[in-house]
């Protein structure tokens, strides 16, 4: 398995945390009659997590692409960022890796 990326990390305890968030929504007294109790719980709040987090990634995902794109991270022909005319990879480019 590879070892994963700060990225990759910060990824999965945001999952975590939206997974424990999740439980708490669904467990909130506020529900009144609606709301859910049981081993079921985290099962279900795991679910609800997992099939939305797709599509709550996806504009955060298309706009660093976007970044990507304008700051290769090998450079131009030159080997220069072409957006900040410094050697590649630039600042912005190294960022969007870790
Ligand atoms: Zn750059």
């Amino acid at each position: 398995m590879p070892t994963p990326t700060a990225g990759g990390r910060d990824l999965e305890q945001a999952h975590r945390y939206g997974v424990g968030a999740a439980v708490a929504g669904l467990c909130d007294p506020g529900l009144g009659r609606n709301r859910l109790t049981g081993p079921l719980v985290p099962v279900l709040a795991e679910a609800a997590v997992t099939s939305a987090t797709p599509f709550l990634r996806a504009p955060l995902l298309a706009r660093i692409s976007r970044a990507m794109l304008l700051h290769p991270t090998a450079g131009d022909a030159t080997g220069t960022c072409p957006v900040c005319r410094v050697p590649a990879p630039c600042p912005t480019a190294s960022a969007l890796q870790s």
